[in-house]
């Protein structure tokens, strides 16, 4: 369990991508805890094809943590200024240390995912990371914060859990003053949903009513 003390280098300081949400081309999943008095610095939009790669490899064991990198870019609208994140891709990590208890990001998979998103993703940066709760639920552990803080510091980076055995998921995504709440998390935009249909199954979002805004971002 060595590895988990390797940290990743600080990225070079950048800016938002300025860009409208893609709202027109998304429906809203609500959390349980998105009507709730919270300020998540971000949104966050996720692809179907990102999607279906988390839920694949979630469903690949229910008795072992797995879990990846989360892939896309850090975007923000120019006229409200609210920041979004938008997740094109989601990449397990190949080397991980599985147990049931503990997932770990050693320096060999770190580089390997760098490597891929350097070849298959340019000018995408990593805005998160996911993994699974087997018969758990949805909440950060005290080491899920730790890893949170030590390898995703970005304030719009962002933590998936899932849970493959009943079917549950959830973002956790930092307050302005860098709060995280280990146990409220949030729901997201299912980006390519906008016509009726949607892939996502987990059993504790509801779809929002009007499919544009939800939780507190409204007002
Ligand atoms: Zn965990």
């Amino acid at each position: 369990m060595s590895g988990s003390g390797i940290r990743i280098a600080p990225p070079i300081m950048t800016q938002p991508r300025l860009a409208a949400k893609p709202l027109e081309n998304s429906q809203r999943w609500d959390s349980p805890h998105d009507d709730e008095d919270l300020q998540p610095i971000v949104s966050v939009f996720l692809n179907r094809a990102a999607y279906i790669r988390v839920s694949v490899h979630s469903c690949s064991s229910d008795t072992v943590e797995v879990g990846g990198v989360l892939v896309g870019e850090w975007c923000q609208e120019e006229q409200s200024g609210d920041e979004f994140v938008i997740v094109k891709h989601a990449l397990p990590a190949r080397h991980t240390l599985q147990g049931s208890v503990y997932l770990t990001f050693t320096q060999d998979s770190l580089v390997d995912l760098h490597d891929q998103i350097d070849q298959r993703f340019e000018g995408e940066k990593i805005v998160g990371w996911y993994h699974t709760h087997p018969r758990m639920g949805i909440f950060l552990s005290h080491y899920d914060t730790w890893l949170h803080q030590n390898f995703f510091p970005e304030p719009w980076q962002v933590a998936l859990v899932v849970e493959p055995v009943s079917s549950l998921g959830g973002f956790f995504v930092r307050q302005p003053d860098g709060d995280l709440d280990p146990a409220r998390y949030f729901g997201f935009y299912e980006v390519d949903g906008n016509d009726g249909s949607s892939i996502v199954r987990w059993q504790n979002l509801t779809q929002s009513k009007n499919g544009i805004e939800g939780g507190s971002t409204n007002e």
